[in-house]
Parts: structure tokens; sequence; C-alpha cells
């Protein structure tokens, strides 16, 4: 399929493009994106924007002022993290990280971020200030945005209302979907620990033998799966077993 247009600059468009399959070639894990958040800062260098590095360790902040002097401040963020897959396309912006890909669509949401810089940086045709935050660390629970609050980033960039965007390819193309709140799944983590003593198949139940016991352990918690606690907050769990 080709990139619809919606009448943005065919441009910037490329540029975009460029950002995405750069990025989605060069993932990385949680708190290691060093060399997105190298690719990124010298984006925003490259269109005079200022901004901060090293925020939440990877993190980064940026801010736009409008042509106004309204002291009200919007926070647009885009999260930076890759996952621990390997991909397995014939791209020819492929995944050059074995065992990493940006499956998640990050890659694209910071190049949106980007394109939405450019043109706010550009046409500076608003009333007071856009801060931009690139979050490191989204992903499993790894938690890149309660570090970025524990060190203060409400405090030290205040802002009025703070937006973020992520993919949902289940919507029909050239769609948004908006809600207030929260949006999306969390990650939550239940460990279950079942001792017992490994046996031979036919000495198993006098034994300790810890199949009984897991499957009805798992089994009510697997029956949870894709049941949306309610329609509005859809919460999506899936299950993992070792
Ligand atoms: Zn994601």
């Amino acid at each position: 399929m080709g990139i619809p247009n919606h009448g943005i600059d065919p441009e910037l468009v490329r540029r975009l493009t460029e950002d995405r399959r750069w990025l989605h070639a060069h993932p990385e894990l949680s708190f290691e994106e060093t060399g997105t958040a190298a690719y990124v800062a010298k984006r925003l260098d490259d269109l005079g924007i200022a901004h901060e590095t090293g925020i939440a360790g990877t993190g980064i902040v940026a801010e736009i002022k409008g042509r106004g002097d309204s002291s009200k401040t919007i926070g647009l963020r885009a999260d930076m993290d890759a996952l621990p897959i390997d991909e397995q396309t014939d791209l020819s912006y492929r995944s050059e990280n074995a065992g990493v890909m940006h499956a998640c669509g990050h890659d694209g949401h910071m190049a949106i971020l980007l394109g939405a810089a450019e043109v706010l940086s550009k046409r500076q045709d608003f009333d007071g200030t856009v801060r931009l935050i690139f979050q490191p660390a989204e992903e499993n629970g790894n938690n890149g945005a309660a570090r970025m609050l524990k060190e203060g980033i409400l405090e030290r960039f205040p802002m009025d209302e703070l937006y973020g965007l992520h993919n949902w390819p289940e919507l029909p193309h050239g769609t948004i979907g908006a809600l207030s709140g929260p949006v999306l799944a969390s990650g939550s983590f239940l460990d279950i620990v079942l001792k017992g003593q490994g046996a031979h198949a036919v000495l198993g139940r006098s034994r300790g033998y810890p199949v009984d016991p897991r499957v009805f352990t798992v089994e009510p918690v697997e029956r949870t799966r894709y049941r949306p606690r309610n329609r509005r907050h859809s919460q999506r769990r899936a299950c993992l077993h070792r």
C-alpha cells in the first residue's frame, strides 16, 4: 500500500519514512535506547529544537514555543523501546539487531513525534509551549514513565495536559480513536511458584509431582484472556508459562 499523503508535504513524508525505517532497522531494548536517543537528538538538533537528553537514562524532553505569550503548556509523548523478538521479514529496513525488533510500532511513534516537531517548530502557529517527550522503556512493565516521573519530569517540565499515542492496527485505515484517561492494557505480573519433586511418571502423585496443581492454578488465570474488564478500558491478558 502506498503511503497516504493527506495534504502533508511529500518531502516531510519522505523524511519521516526515512526516520521510521532507520529506527526500525536499529531497535533497542528498554533503557538501552542509546542509538535511538542519539538519532532523535540529532534530528531535533537539525530542526533547531531545544532539548534535554539523559532523562530516565535514555529519555529526551524537547520544547517548542509558539508565537503568543500564553503560559499554557502541553506535552506530546512517544515511546522508544523495542521488543526481544527476532524479526523474520525480508524488508530492506529489517532489524539489524539480532533478537530485537520494533514489533510494537514505537519506531512509528517516534517518527510521528518528529513529524509533529518539524511542523510545530516551523509554523509556530500556536500560543503556548509544546513539550515533546521521548520516553524509554514502555514495554513489559519496564516503567520508563514511572522513572521519568520519579526523576521529576512534571516538576522540571510542567505540562497542563499530556497526550500519548499508540498505533492500533485493528482500527480501520485512516481512523483515529481517542479517549481521556487510561487507554490500552498495562502490564501486570503475577508469579506463582509451585514447589514439588521430579519423579518417574508412575510415582508422580506420591512424590509431590507439581503438574496437577499447575493445571488447576494456571487454567483459571488462562480463562481470563481477552476478556475486557470493561469495554471502555479493554484490558487484554496473556499468560506465559515456564
Ligand atoms: Zn507499544
